[in-house]
């Protein structure tokens, strides 16, 4: 059987820089021009998705031919397109309509400043993206082309993270069109806000969503040879605090390797079907021996989406938002609003699961316990135990709405915690902006779930270009937002996403 290793970084893909013209200018500027664009090309390197500079576009069948090219290559994941002299709009109406990929419209110039003194005419023909690009947004506009408008000069860093924020949407774009998820068994029984729509996911997202009985991951669980599992108890043991009763001759080591080899097993199965993602449920866990912990929060933290309860939706954001913040500091994971600290002034939000939230959220050594878990009725579950590391984040959730899916997003900030002594799980402590009622009021008014993707990798913008890419509906509570505003938005929305579907 082939297996296939997750992908989780930015390796090998590339952006397309294309740069329309027109023959109109003559042999000599159309050099500029490329000469130029290609000048602004070195000015964004480094960014983690690489630039290749492409040949001055200068009719209706290149550019058409280029949109072609770009959809077929997997490689290609959107194109970056400037218009540094006038390319007549209607050139651009059969590839603008015929580009699938994500695309970034940057309003850019080859200079900073205007030699004012020795400008001539010559110079205005040539730079003049200030009039060629509004040519460009019109035609955009009129077709309804979904993209980012990035404006500025390459050499400024608010433009370069403007683009590297497109970049990373446009590969987690990639990755949720590419990704199938693995649900083992259904949804938690009578839950309403994780069930969805499974046909609609994979056509607005991309996102295969199928279901394993739970004992075919038993049978591969079953495959865990014992060379394997010491392998990986000692892996264990490298990387974290194991509690002495785990250790090998402890009391309890032989959960440990059952953890182990439900790893082993959930690792081979993801591997084998190439999948990306995957939920589990504790209320169909077959003869698995434990709910499965360790094993998921390893997995989160090697860029695997996952959900609980069969939560498929959150395991999607869980994916996503692992590729776009490929090679941050921080982290992404499964997580749920749980209780609240009610203190007037410093309210705050406790969030956990009951075993599965990723340790890339910490950068301290968590501890590997065993501890009873009251649901689920199985053997007690090995987990790793942290507190999220203090400092900004965000919480995702996706609702479907009947008619079509909606992220809800938080900003939040993360918090020292107090110590928990009593408390064996994973965990993060946050402060939501802009205070604690407006986000929980602006919440409950989105509909938004109790489960979430918290990511400390990406901000807010990269999820701003993703919801633009999947032309979902995004509402987003942050410091601006007020509840009577929210609310209006959400009443905006609701009739511009229905108009915006067609009759
Ligand atoms: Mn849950």
């Amino acid at each position: 059987m082939t297996r296939t290793p997750l992908k989780n970084d930015l390796d090998g893909y590339e952006v397309w820089f294309v740069t329309g013209s027109q023959n109109l200018y003559g042999e000599e500027t159309l050099k500029q021009v490329a000469e130029q664009s290609q000048g602004v090309v070195e000015g964004l390197a480094g960014l983690p998705v690489k630039i290749v500079w492409k040949p001055v576009l200068k009719d209706s069948d290149s550019i058409r031919r280029m949109a072609l090219e770009v959809n077929g290559r997997d490689d290609v994941i959107g194109v970056i397109a400037w218009m540094h002299t006038f390319s007549p709009a209607k050139m651009w109406i059969a590839g603008l309509d015929a580009l699938q990929k994500p695309l970034l419209h940057l309003h850019t110039q080859a200079n900073v400043e205007l030699p004012w003194n020795d400008i001539d005419f010559d110079f205005m023909n040539l730079n003049q993206a200030a009039h060629g690009d509004r040519e460009f947004g019109y035609i955009q506009t009129r077709l309804g082309v979904a993209r980012k408008t990035v404006v500025g000069h390459v050499s400024n860093p608010a433009v370069r993270q403007q683009i590297e924020d497109w970049e990373r949407a446009a590969a987690g774009w990639t990755a949720a069109r590419t990704l199938k998820l693995a649900r083992f068994g259904d949804n938690m029984r009578f839950v309403a806000v994780t069930e969805g729509d499974k046909t609609e996911a994979e056509l607005r997202f991309g996102v295969q969503v199928n279901t394993w009985g739970v004992n075919e991951l038993v049978e591969a669980v079953a495959q865990a040879s014992d060379a394997d599992i010491d392998a990986l108890v000692q892996e264990y043991i490298d990387s974290y605090e194991v509690v002495e009763e785990l250790l090998p001759g402890g009391a309890r080591h032989q959960s440990l390797r059952d953890g182990a080899a439900i790893e082993l097993g959930l690792r081979s199965f993801l591997e084998e079907g190439g999948f990306g993602a995957f939920t589990t449920s504790f209320e169909d866990l077959g003869a698995l021996k434990q709910l499965p912990g360790l094993a998921v929060q390893r997995l989160m933290a090697e860029g695997y989406g996952f959900g609980a309860e069969g939560d498929w939706k959150t395991a999607i954001l869980v994916r996503v938002a692992n590729v776009m913040g490929a090679g941050l500091p921080g982290g992404a994971s499964l997580m749920e609003d749980y209780t609240y600290d009610l203190v007037p002034g410093n309210e705050r939000i406790l969030g956990a699961h009951m075993l599965e939230v990723s340790p890339s959220l910490t950068t301290a050594k968590p501890r590997l316990e065993i501890h009873e878990l009251g649901i689920g009725g199985k053997e007690d579950p090995v987990r790793l135990v942290f507190t999220a590391d203090p400092g900004p984040a965000l919480v995702v959730a996706l609702s479907d709405m009947r008619d079509r899916f909606r992220l809800t997003a938080n900003v939040v900030e993360n918090v020292e915690a107090p110590d928990l002594p009593k408390l064996p799980v994973g965990r993060a402590v946050w402060k939501p902006a802009p205070d604690f009622a407006t986000s929980a009021a602006c919440w409950l008014a989105a509909g938004a779930a109790h489960h979430t993707v918290m990511t400390t990798a990406v901000g807010i913008e990269v999820f701003r270009d993703f919801a633009e890419m999947a032309k979902t509906e995004l509402v987003v509570i942050d410091e601006d937002t007020t509840v009577r505003g929210f609310q209006s938005e959400l009443r905006w929305n609701q009739a511009y996403y229905r108009l915006a579907q067609g009759i």
